[in-house]
């Protein structure tokens, strides 16, 4: 094991657990790979920083794995669409575990390195550009505060791959501290027996929520702490305006971080019904519904629970029942918190929520933008859209000025809503100019972009607001780009 800092420091535990749970598995070894990215900020962070342009080439086109590490590809299954389906790393090899210096263990994995036996008739790889789309939006999502896998390096693998069209191949190095999955438990659950499934248990405990080992029903209080992490992950999504897209189980991470970044994008115009995912044509996983898919989502991670709860099939299936009954008011609480926190109120009373409700009414009413009325909000300024022209829009901010007012000296709220409204997000139409531009060789925009995004509640040095061009997300589409 090489314990070297600044170099990697593996250790292998996943490896360890039941054999149907992965497959080892090589990368196929890229031919004539080249450096797009390398996120210096995170390998500092993880204590990687020091090596070598051939060594990230080697290392991160799945030329070359770490010294001491057993690569796989991971088991697991998922409800896709409502749908169970087997599914597993398809085109992703978890080349490491890696111990940053703060003692973290984090999962590296390449994605789009080629078949596994999870690949199900795919190829196994990827596009550059729906990695450096995934590079985007993960860098996005952590700049403002999201827990989220991040990306560490992206790699032009020099091969072309097929998909409706040729393209060029890429390789993402994904971050994340771990990608035990909703449908990792769906899988164990499903194809394992009980006694593996108490070890896959026993084993994501220890490794995400250790805290609850000395607890005395620990399968209950995961669920219960998986259900909180995954609401406060849900709604800081719902604070930002991002859709993640495909909320299946299989890409719900249990350590509760945005993962599987793919038809993914940030809403503009407040309305709860976009949808933006070429495929998601019944509105499933469309902005509004995400805390319902969240719900029912739980729901099937509860039913994996159940042999683990207690030896009494109806009494585990009646005290997980009782906790996910708690789902709704856990959530609107959190969510209404959550908004009181963007308009700045401090210590709220019941009776606030109809300020917001209202808000939430004529954003929607009059189709305004969601990042910048809140951002003129924050910055105490006029915007010049339709909302702000409304009488009722104006007679709500009086309403609003008047209860922050006599609560606290304003200052403060103001200071408030910076931390909780980004001035700056990914818009839609400079993420498709950004990754249009790069595929063909030109990568100014897309560093353009990853600067804006870099700083997302700058008040000080950012006040100008992004304006959308009319109408692009009205057809705006987003794929799941394999
Ligand atoms: P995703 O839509 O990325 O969450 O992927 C859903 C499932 O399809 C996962 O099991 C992936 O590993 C698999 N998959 C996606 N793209 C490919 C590909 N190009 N080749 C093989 N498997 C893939
Ligand atoms: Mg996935």
């Amino acid at each position: 094991m090489d314990k070297k800092r600044n170099r990697w420091n593996i250790s292998n535990s996943y490896s360890k657990l039941p054999k149907k749970l992965y497959s080892k598995q090589q990368p196929e070894k890229s031919l004539n790979p080249e450096k797009i990215y390398f996120n210096s900020n995170l390998a500092s962070e993880l204590g990687l920083n020091k090596f070598s342009e051939n060594e990230i080439l080697d290392y991160f086109s799945g030329n070359k794995i770490p010294n001491g590490s057993i690569p796989i590809s991971q088991a697991y299954a998922g409800h896709q669409f409502g749908r169970f389906t087997m599914l597993g790393d398809g085109r992703a090899v978890l080349i490491a575990e890696h111990i940053s210096p703060h003692n973290k263990r984090n999962d590296i994995q390449l994605k789009g390195s080629g078949k596994t036996p999870f690949s199900r008739g795919g190829d196994g790889k990827a596009t550059l550009s729906s990695v450096l789309r995934e590079y985007l939006m993960s860098e996005a999502m952590y700049n403002l505060g999201i827990p989220t896998s991040r990306s560490l390096a992206i790699i032009k693998t020099g091969e072309k791959i097929f998909r409706e069209r040729e393209y060029d191949g890429g390789i993402l190095t994904r971050v994340s501290s771990s990608h035990i999955r909703f449908g990792t438990f769906e899988f164990v659950r499903n194809y394992c027996s009980k006694k593996e499934l108490e070890i896959f248990f026993n084993y994501v405990l220890e490794r995400h929520y250790p805290d609850l080992k000395s607890t005395k029903n620990q399968a209950l209080n995961f669920f219960d702490a998986v259900m909180e992490n995954h609401v406060k992950l849900v709604v800081d999504w719902m604070r930002v305006g991002f859709i993640h897209g495909v909320m299946n189980t299989d890409n719900m991470g249990i350590a509760a971080e945005t993962i599987d970044y793919g038809p993914c994008a940030f809403m503009n115009i407040f309305n709860n019904e976009t949808v933006f995912s070429s495929i998601d044509r019944f509105g499933r996983y469309s902005f509004g519904n995400q805390p319902k898919i969240l719900h029912s989502n739980l729901v099937i991670l509860a039913n994996t629970l159940i042999p683990l709860v207690s030896n009494s099939e109806d009494e585990s299936i009646e005290l997980l029942k009782d906790r996910i009954d708690k789902f709704s008011n856990y959530y609107n609480e959190k969510w209404y918190n959550m908004m009181f926190n963007k308009i700045g109120i401090i210590n709220p009373k019941y009776e606030d929520r109809i300020l917001v409700d209202s808000l939430i009414e004529l954003l929607s009413f009059y189709k305004a933008d969601y990042t910048n009325t809140f951002a003129s909000l924050t910055m105490d300024s006029e915007y010049d859209d339709d909302l702000f022209k409304q009488n009722d829009f104006k007679k709500w901010r009086l309403d609003w000025k008047q209860r922050i007012k006599i609560s606290n000296n304003c200052e403060e709220n103001f200071n408030l809503m910076k931390l909780h409204n980004p001035i700056q997000i990914p818009r839609n139409y400079l993420v498709e100019i950004a990754l249009q531009n790069s595929i063909n060789g030109d990568y100014q925009k897309l560093n353009e972009l990853l600067k804006i995004i870099s700083k997302p509640y700058d008040y000080n040095k950012q006040t100008k607001l992004q304006k959308t061009p009319l109408g692009f997300d009205d057809s705006y589409k987003t794929f799941c780009g394999t």
